[in-house]
């Protein structure tokens, strides 16, 4: 016998929406409310027939350039005109990387905001082109600040089991 489970079409709450559809609610990008029928990026009311998510092919393609890793990088390299952003950096055009401003902290390469292109309001995030030799220094940079902070971690932690024995 079939049984007839009722699925619930719309989510209603944020909290029922897939984290990166919920993002885009937050997003500091998109006009979206939230609102079922409306455009994720620009919040207009959706009239194509077989459209869910976007109103047209321009605006996903404007939040994909965002959001989803290999858009971004390579929008951020045609932004920077293929070249290292270090002033008097003597690079070779097209010898460059993308680097996110602000690191990723386990965000990885997934899509989300950690993508933008731009630092938001508060300036954080955003995007950087950089040349091989640049970017292996930034990273280098960030590895020795990750482990500084480890370390300090162990420290604190160590501090206080000695402290409450
Ligand atoms: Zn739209
Ligand atoms: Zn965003
Ligand atoms: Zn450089």
């Amino acid at each position: 016998m079939a049984t007839q489970r009722k699925q619930t079409k719309h989510a209603v709450n944020k909290l029922e929406l897939p984290p990166l559809v919920a993002e885009r609610i937050t997003c500091s990008l998109t006009k979206w409310q939230g609102e079922i029928g409306r455009c994720h990026w620009c919040n207009e009311i959706i009239t194509g027939k077989r459209r869910t998510t976007w109103c047209s092919d321009k605006c996903g393609r404007a939040w994909q350039r965002e959001h989803i890793w290999r858009f971004a990088r390579s929008s951020a390299k045609r932004r920077a005109k293929y070249h290292c952003i270090r002033v008097g950096c003597t690079a070779a055009r097209r010898d460059c990387e993308v680097n996110h401003i602000e690191p990723r902290e386990g965000k990885g390469y997934g899509p989300g905001c950690h993508h933008h292109l731009q630092p938001d309001a508060t300036g954080r995030g955003g995007l950087e082109v950089l040349c091989h030799a640049h970017h292996a220094e930034i990273t280098a940079a960030q590895a020795t600040a990750r482990a500084t902070t480890r370390a300090n971690a162990r420290l604190e932690a160590q501090a206080e089991t000695e402290t409450t024995i």
